[in-house]
């Protein structure tokens, strides 16, 4: 074994090693006392009666705390918890992660992973959801839900790209807002996560993200604002990584546009262990150090106070703010177990299945080699991803199946072949693989791969790409099962096989989900949330990031002195917002599937697209109604996205994005209008000389498609003050 690899191997090790150490796997397993906890909120009642509003409620709590209490308060408990003062009507509160279900809490439901989510492009899945994971919070006695992740996906390689919704930053905001709705529904907090400009996971105390404001602005930035404005959500958890030079948890920039500009009430909370003094967290807006308050505490706070470098108002502010988010969603006023909720039920499991089954993105299909035809008699199921397929990344988001629940890609395939199919797992060099009709080659990362505190290589191991060359070089039918939490080097392999299936991380439902689309009992609807490119270097991201190769190595460091932690080394975001498909578009560079793609087994047809009106003025709206017919012989469903391009922009724009989109569920033969509105800030960019958004007047051209290079209508617009 070369060097390179024994370094390879020991950096994941140690990012390993690093990411246990600092995250507990398993959340704080306290045991809820409902009846003591129905004591503490007869006190919580006496003391701020429920009919008053939460912010007067939370100013006669503070009144009763004394100086240490209201310090300790803005400080994590048990690593997990806010802390609780039973004699002030407060109860102790748990955080769990997150965004794929609840980690560390036995049976639970485990979805498929955000990347997965956002290739849905289904805002009412995404409510139901956030929903059924806020349920499973309520049976399980959880009342903060860390999540979700929504850090746009700016290069392959982050290792949390999985976690999150995709490159586009209204098709994130869209998504992960129906989802915080849907846990806040309950009444359950969301905690929107990590604000801001965390789009690598390699040494991520340390690496600086160099971004300008536009960029931040128009990139980075909407995913959050839409959070706050438009989902209402209670907590935003702060990032790891600097942003121009300053840690994101003391970064008053940042936090006073999240406070200020947009107006955010709620709690400003630490990632864990990313507070890094006492001080500039403090005075730059940080509610809630977590997990525990290892500077913002009485011993280094008091003498500050007393030296007048931070005010006792200061500190009341971040306690009402924590105060009054809990007291919004009634978490004080309730016990934590609710006996109303069950997890794990048929139910939730059905939702993740339907996530799984519109997650799933059909890349090629040759010969329509899928769905599986009727005359297949003998099918070969190859690959290390084949058994014991992984069904997430490693990592907060991580979600483990209950063990009488797994099914993977082979038994799922196995259990849905018809009477006289025989299915066998094998090696693709085999006799059976070479005899066999159709031969599914399983491959991609697993967990220990694509992991939370490292990032991941661009390439699958070159163990995976043999099984493809082996399998393709022995039987033409070979469809390629990928999972991989985002894009990856295709380009080498793909002309060799006659389908491609993105199946990220599926969660529970991996093993049954790709049987049910593989068989066509489900038409795939999904499309990429992200740009899947051909090389490397066609992501301008990775320009200033590490050299391909040398990612691995770049460990995060063990220690978590803060010396250490504040060597910061910079990442500049040269390609500022042309990233993705804005960069594609753009500049002329052929991605290999492009953002929105994705194929099915029936056909569509947009016509007969119109307009409400020539113009947008003022506060207008504008809505653009397009008829969607299937033309296939089979039901499915297509996603209707629309772009907006601005003819002759006063600063330089990309060339289409995004703003807004619907999808819609279609018989054969069916036909439905669907009809997209738009505000006139849709038009907008963001003007770095006013430092503010400005509205675009002009001509504009609306596009309709199924992909954003698949555009099937265009109407022209103007926008006029
Ligand atoms: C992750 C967060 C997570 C927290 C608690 C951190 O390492 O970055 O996303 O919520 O741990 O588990």
């Amino acid at each position: 074994m070369s060097i390179k690899k024994h370094l390879g191997y020991l950096a994941i090790l140690i990012a390993t090693i690093s990411f246990i150490s600092c995250v507990n796997l398993d959340a704080g397993k306290v045991e809820k006392n409902t009846e003591k906890e129905l004591e503490i909120i007869s006190r919580l009642h006496e003391i701020a009666d429920p009919s008053l509003p939460s912010e007067e409620r939370a100013d006669l709590i503070i009144a009763q705390m004394s100086l240490k209490e209201r310090i300790r308060f803005i400080g994590g408990y048990k690593r997990f918890f806010f802390k609780g003062y039973p004699e002030h009507g407060l109860r102790e509160v748990e955080c769990a992660d997150a965004t794929m279900g609840l980690r560390g809490h036995g049976r639970v439901t485990a979805f498929p992973m955000a990347i997965a989510m956002a290739s849905t492009w289904n805002r009412d899945l995404m409510f139901n959801t956030g929903n059924v994971v806020a349920r499973e919070c309520k049976a399980k006695g959880v009342d903060v839900l860390l999540g979700p992740g929504v850090n746009i996906y700016r290069i392959p390689n982050n290792g949390r790209n999985y976690e999150y919704f995709g490159e586009d930053p209204y098709l994130a905001a869209q998504l992960s807002g129906e989802y915080i709705k849907g846990i806040q529904d309950l009444g359950i907090m969301a905690v929107v996560k990590h604000f801001a400009a965390n789009n690598s996971d390699t040494d991520r105390h340390r690496m600086n993200s160099i971004v300008d404001e536009r960029t931040l602005h128009e990139i980075y930035f909407p995913v959050f604002k839409h959070a706050v404005q438009d989902a209402d959500v209670k907590s935003v958890m702060t990032a790891y990584n600097p942003v121009n030079g300053v840690s994101a948890s003391e970064n008053a920039e940042i936090i006073s546009v999240l406070n200020d500009t947009w107006g955010f009430k709620g709690i400003v909370m630490a990632d864990w262990e990313s507070v890094y003094n006492a001080y500039d967290p403090f005075v730059a807006g940080l509610d809630l150090e977590m997990p525990g308050p290892r500077f913002m505490n009485a011993r280094n706070l008091i003498p500050l106070l007393n030296k007048g470098k931070i005010t006792e108002d200061q500190l009341n502010n971040k306690v009402k703010r924590i105060l009054t988010a809990c007291l919004d969603l009634g978490i004080y006023d309730r016990p934590a177990l609710d006996p109303d909720f069950e997890a794990f039920t048929p139910e939730h499991r059905d939702v993740a299945m339907q996530v799984a089954h519109e997650g799933i993105v059909l890349l090629k299909n040759e010969d329509n080699i899928l769905p599986i035809a009727d005359t297949v008699k003998k099918i070969a199921v190859v690959g290390p991803r084949a058994k014991n397929t992984p069904s997430t990344g490693f990592g907060a988001g991580m979600v483990p199946i209950p063990s009488d629940a797994k099914v993977d890609f082979y038994t799922g395939i196995k259990e849905a072949a018809g009477p006289g199919v025989e299915v066998k797992y094998t090696s693709p060099t085999s006799k059976f693989a070479k005899e066999a009709d159709i031969v599914f080659a399983c491959v991609g990362f697993s967990g220990w791969l694509e992991m939370e505190s490292m990032d991941r290589d661009w390439e699958m191991p070159k163990s995976n790409l043999r099984v493809i060359k082996k399998a393709a070089k022995n039987n033409p039918n070979t469809v390629v099962l990928l999972t991989v939490g985002g894009g990856v080097e295709t380009e080498s392999w793909i002309n060799d096989v006659k389908g491609v299936v993105h199946t990220y991380y599926l969660g529970e439902p991996r093993g049954t989900a790709i049987a049910d689309i593989l068989y066509g009992k489900v038409s795939p609807s999904g499309k990429l949330p992200f740009s899947m490119v051909k090389e490397y270097d066609d992501v301008p991201g990775t320009k200033n990031y590490l050299a391909k190769g040398k990612i691995m190595l770049r460990f995060p460091r063990l220690a978590l002195n803060s010396k250490v932690l504040r060597q910061i080394w910079d990442c500049h975001y040269e390609e500022g917002i042309y990233m993705g498909y804005r960069h594609h578009d753009t500049n002329n560079v052929a991605p290999q599937f492009e953002f929105g793609y994705g194929l099915s087994y029936t056909t569509f047809e947009m016509d007969n697209a119109r307009l409400s009106a020539k113009e947008i003025s003022s506060d207008d709206t504008l809505t653009i109604s397009v008829d969607v017919t299937n033309t296939g012989a089979m039901a499915g469903a297509e996603v209707v996205q629309l772009y907006i391009h601005d003819v002759d922009p006063a600063i330089d724009r990309p060339v289409q994005e995004l703003k807004n989109f619907e999808k819609v569920f279609l018989e054969p033969g069916e036909t439905k209008t669907v009809s997209m509105t738009i505000y006139k800030a849709a038009l907008s960019y963001f003007d770095p000389e006013l430092s503010d958004w400005k509205v675009s007047e002009g001509d504009f051209e609306a596009r309709i498609g199924s992909s954003s290079r698949q555009i099937k209508q265009t109407l022209s617009f103007s926008c006029r003050d």
